[in-house]
């Protein structure tokens, strides 16, 4: 075949097109970020259709997310000038086990309309078995059962091929617990996720027919992302392999993140030796970044021992160093990121105007988009959050909320409906019914009518205790919130006439929103609920929880905070509009932008701290090498930020800057924060020092913003009330006292704050938990930092 009758060829380097044209026998393209394997693998695909070497549904092509499988799709159909018609085998893992199992469901004692459960349904079966052998659930959860199974799913290991080495697990219960499982499973004629591949590997294994028609079928298999693969996926590659041996798989040891999952970098390293012969493509030229990010992502990678250790360098020489700031808090962050968008947009840095759709923001933690999200949403900047709902679209925050609009109003059936069994309080859907048959007759609310419910003894047992229960809880809380209305005299400090009004617990003594928010998550029992939960996902809720309570530091009650939220909901922009993407580190796999800001590269954050708490180095590694995906997703501006202190459950915390930080090539890095009085390391160089002025000078700058007016006219459109600003105050730079702007302080009452104005012996104080307040001076103590 000519370059001419396959124009895509002309794109390629010399490395690449080897990697493309050597279309039989296996080929492993081990690659550095951004040298163009997914490029390669895509134009390899174009090759075998253009060349006639197979028909689209002879090819087998496993990406790592639906996302990539539609844009490979795409791309294959640029190259070739005409759309794919019928490539059914490109997909992920799963999509393609789904459309296997079918087929052959029976070989595995299922039929072929087999369902795929839930993770709630998974659950629920683990608990009935848990408690039917007797075992006691709250010492061995259902939770921690089904993340062991789900593990040995993930290496492929069945109940009649489990090792002896793991028969230990769960106190020696675990192994007939998921033998009992996988029975019960195929008497529902069901599956969970690892069996789709599991059940695909035992049929191959068993049936020799059957994988012989598929390993002919299947003319060209192509793999991306290879190094991401678990033992289970690579059994289930291997054997359908096995015939043609037409297998491409490529992928970057330095970018396997996915070890926490069962992958097995270990796989790709072992290519050579399962498929002898292999053509072996090493691609050295990247194409997405200029040589300062390169060079900066390299300095960190080069930490990691063990790696096979690769060549990369590109043409795109000069550009922009990378960009290191530190915060004073997450809060500033945040700010300066949003004001750094905007002014990229317009090309102000001197560079040329890079759009919104053209940047992303990575983050370790999905809880850290929270503080981006109320930024955007405050300055009207347009964003999008891939891989995930926005935050106040998670479950954990929507039910929390829901929690919260009971206790505002407790005629909210909505939140009602959605709280009443979560967490399991043994109202099932028989007792739901009978609450709103009752609401019904009655013409009351849900909550009214699960009184009068109980008061006939209408329902009776565990759900009766429950429910009376959450009833009690929700009368409580409301009675906190109404409490709220009534001006409390507090003389010994307070000036404002009727400014301190505060929620108190019925017969207590008043607390602020903040806590009493605290207090319904915990008597809900909600806050537990994901305590106790041992899936991978619980410690992300939980901390998303205290991001949400954090969030409520900026109102001055619940109602306000609630409000608020149901005006940024409402703030969608328009799909055609460019937005700036959120998403995690770990969802950007693959992916490019022109510009990328990586926030939160503290110690305890980016690593995290279960990294950093474990023995060894494999977890830091593995962070390390989260670090490396971070900054080679940039094409052109990388900005990395750190922030001095964040508050977690209205204290501070001061955090020391990413141990990262300290592994940037210093010829490579930019220190934007304004040197300060540190002297000492790299980080350290970059410690931010605050500056109230400028935080007002930005603060009023959101005033001015038009996407703030446009919120605050749709907001008085409907009558509510704006968040209120902490620290929106103006300030006498003449005053004189003991006490200076920003001085941390401590009051009996309202517990620590920061000076944010003085007016002769009166302080106006920022408090932490208890929100703005004037006070005089001499109830003030300094307090340390
Ligand atoms: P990652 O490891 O991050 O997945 P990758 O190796 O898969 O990266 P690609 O995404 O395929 O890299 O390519 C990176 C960028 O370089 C893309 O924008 C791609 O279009 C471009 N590119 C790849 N090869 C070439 C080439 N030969 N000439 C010009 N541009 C190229
Ligand atoms: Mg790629």
């Amino acid at each position: 075949m000519s370059a001419r009758s396959a124009p895509y060829l002309d794109e390629l380097n010399p490395a690449q097109r080897e990697a493309v044209e050597a279309l039989d026998g296996p080929v492993l393209m081990l690659a550095g970020a951004g040298t163009g394997k997914t490029k390669a693998l895509t134009t390899r695909i174009a090759h075998l259709l253009h060349s006639g070497k197979a028909r689209p549904n002879e090819i087998l092509a496993v990406t790592f997310t639906n996302k990539a499988a539609k844009e490979m799709k795409e791309r294959v159909a640029r190259l070739l000038g005409q759309p794919v018609e019928g490539m059914p085998w490109l997909g992920t893992f799963h999509a393609i086990c789904v459309k296997l199992l079918r087929r052959h469901a029976e070989l595995v004692g299922l039929k072929s309309n087999f369902t795929i459960l839930d993770t709630d349904d998974q659950l629920r079966l683990l608990k009935q078995l848990i408690v039917a052998a007797g075992i006691d659930e709250k010492r061995w959860p259902p939770r921690a059962l089904s993340s062991i199974i789900d593990n040995w799913k993930n290496r492929a290991w069945t109940p009649e091929t489990l090792p002896a080495a793991e028969t230990g697990a769960f106190d020696h219960h675990a192994p007939a617990l998921y033998a009992a499982y996988q029975q019960r499973l195929r008497t529902l004629n069901a599956v969970d996720f690892g069996d789709l591949l599991l059940h695909v590997v035992t049929i191959f294994q068993k049936h020799d027919d059957v994988l012989e028609q598929y390993q002919r079928w299947f003319r060209y298999i192509l793999v991306d992302e290879y190094q991401d693969t678990n033992v289970a996926q690579y059994l289930w590659l291997r054997l359908l392999a096995g015939g043609h041996k037409n297998i491409c798989c490529v992928g970057d040891d330095d970018q396997s993140i996915y070890g926490w999952r069962g992958a097995e970098v270990g796989n790709i390293l072992r290519f050579e030796k399962d498929f002898p012969g292999a053509t072996v493509v090493r691609l050295e030229q990247n194409y997405r970044s200029t040589a300062h990010i390169l060079a900066a992502a390299s300095g960190v990678i080069e930490a990691n021992q063990g790696r096979l250790g690769k060549t990369l360098w590109t043409a795109a020489d000069g550009g922009e160093k990378v960009r290191l700031i530190g915060h004073w808090d997450g809060e500033e962050e945040a700010r300066w990121i949003g004001d750094e968008l905007e002014a990229m947009g317009q090309g102000t840095r001197g560079q040329r105007p890079i759009g919104l759709d053209e940047c992303a923001i990575l983050v370790r933690a999905s809880h850290q988009m929270r503080a981006f999200e109320d930024r955007f949403l405050t300055i009207g900047l347009p964003y999008k959050v891939i891989g995930g709902p926005r935050f106040y679209e998670r479950m954990e925050i929507r039910d929390a909320m829901a929690y919260f609009r009971l206790a505002v109003s407790t005629d909210d059936d909505l939140a009602f409906e959605r709280i009443v069994n979560t967490p399991k309080r043994g109202l099932g859907d028989k007792a739901q019914q009978k609450i709103q048959v009752a609401a019904r007759a009655n013409g009351v609310s849900l909550v009214e009518g699960a009184r009068i419910l109980l008061a006939a003894k209408e329902i009776s047992g565990k759900g009766a205790k429950s429910l009376a229960e959450l009833l009690d809880g929700i009368e409580r809380w409301h009675t906190a919130v109404l409490g709220a209305a009534q001006p409390v005299t507090d003389d010994d400090a307070v000036i404002e006439e009727g400014l301190f009004i505060a929620p108190r617990m019925p017969g207590g003594k008043p607390i602020s929103h903040i806590e009493l928010a605290e207090i319904i998550l915990e008597e809900s029992g909600y806050t537990a609920h994901w305590q106790n939960d041992k899936t991978p996902e619980a410690p992300g809720r939980l901390e998303n929880l205290k991001e949400l309570v954090k969030a409520l530091e900026s109102f001055e009650n619940l109602q306000g905070f609630l409000e608020h939220v149901a005006l940024i909901m409402d703030n969608e922009s328009d799909d055609a509009e460019a937005r700036v993407t959120l998403m995690t580190l770990h969802a950007a796999k693959g992916l490019e932008f022109p510009a990328v800001f990586l926030p939160g590269w503290e110690d305890g954050l980016f690593p995290s701290q279960r990294a950093m708490d474990e023995s060894g180095l494999k977890g830091l590694e593995e962070e390390r090498r989260l670090a490396y995906v971070g900054i080679t997703r940039a094409e052109e501006v990388c900005t990395i930020s750190f922030a001095a202190n964040r508050r977690i459950y209205g204290q501070w915390q001061s955090a020391l800057p990413s141990r990262f930080i300290d592994e940037l090539p210093e010829a490579h890095v930019d220190v934007l924060t304004p040197p300060g009085l540190y002297g000492g390391g790299f980080g350290a160089a970059a410690q931010p020092v605050r500056s109230d002025l400028q935080e007002k000078a930005s603060r009023a700058d959101v005033y001015n913003s038009p996407g703030w007016k446009r919120m605050q006219a749709r907001g008085q459109a409907r009558g509510m009330s704006q968040p209120r600003e902490t620290r929106n105050v103006v300030i006498d730079l003449d005053a004189v006292s003991s006490f200076g702007l920003g001085d941390r302080v401590f009051h009996k009452k309202f517990g620590y704050g920061a000076v944010t104005a003085i007016e002769g012996d009166k302080l106006e104080i920022a408090f932490e938990r208890a929100g703005v307040k004037k006070v005089v001076a001499k109830f003030i103590v300094p307090a340390a930092n």
